[in-house]
């Protein structure tokens, strides 16, 4: 039986997407021969991670300060919003150069077969933004799945008051593709190609 320390970090360790018993074990294992100093390091920066790491009130892109990279900089076109599931995709959209307008971060997407809602409050912050800031195109970048698809929908009808041009990606890929499968030159290709919706 492993000591009681290892195994709360084995049980922590699987919590992160896509591991398993045997890898957060192997993890364990490996971190037990850190250094003091490299341990200390990544305790205190756990320790501050949600003080250090803030999400944009806006745009709910996560930020080191207060300002926001994207709502805070005049250099952005700011007529644009593109619609997305997490910040992650927001790094790779930005890898392809091919976006230069705000983004919105939903975090959560409708699941019809788990049950899962989309988050209104988060739904409401959207629709302010495009009545507030004069904006003409909402992009939606979500990904080809049921969720995905579920989610584009519901935006669009929440959306249908406003005077607003809706567009989603042209994946033109085989339906289930998330955005964290795609190269750079695809993605922004399907991001070029956007088609109306
Ligand atoms: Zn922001």
């Amino acid at each position: 039986m492993y000591p009681k320390d290892l195994l709360k970090l084995i049980h922590y360790l699987k919590k992160l997407p896509g591991v398993g018993t045997k890898t957060a074990e192997r993890f364990a294992f490996e971190l037990i021969k850190f250094s003091d100093f490299e341990l200390n390091d990544i305790g205190n920066l756990f320790k501050n991670l949600k003080k250090n790491i803030i999400y944009c009130e806006i745009c709910g892109c996560l930020i080191a300060q207060d300002t926001c990279k994207f709502c805070d900089n005049n250099l952005r076109d700011s007529k644009k919003i593109c619609i997305v599931a997490s910040f992650k995709d927001v790094f790779l959209l930005e890898k392809t150069k091919t976006y230069n307008g705000f983004y919105h971060i939903l975090e959560n997407l409708i699941s019809p077969i788990e049950g899962k809602e989309i988050d209104e409050k988060n739904i409401l912050k959207l629709k302010k933004r495009v009545e507030n800031s004069s904006i003409n195109e909402v992009i939606i970048a979500l990904d080809s799945t049921i969720q995905g698809d579920a989610t584009s929908l519901y935006i669009k009808e929440e959306l249908s008051s406003y005077k607003v041009n809706i567009s989603r990606l042209a994946f033109g890929l085989p339906v289930g593709t998330s955005l964290d499968y795609i190269d750079g030159t695809t993605l922004s290709q399907a991001f070029i190609k956007r088609q109306s919706f």
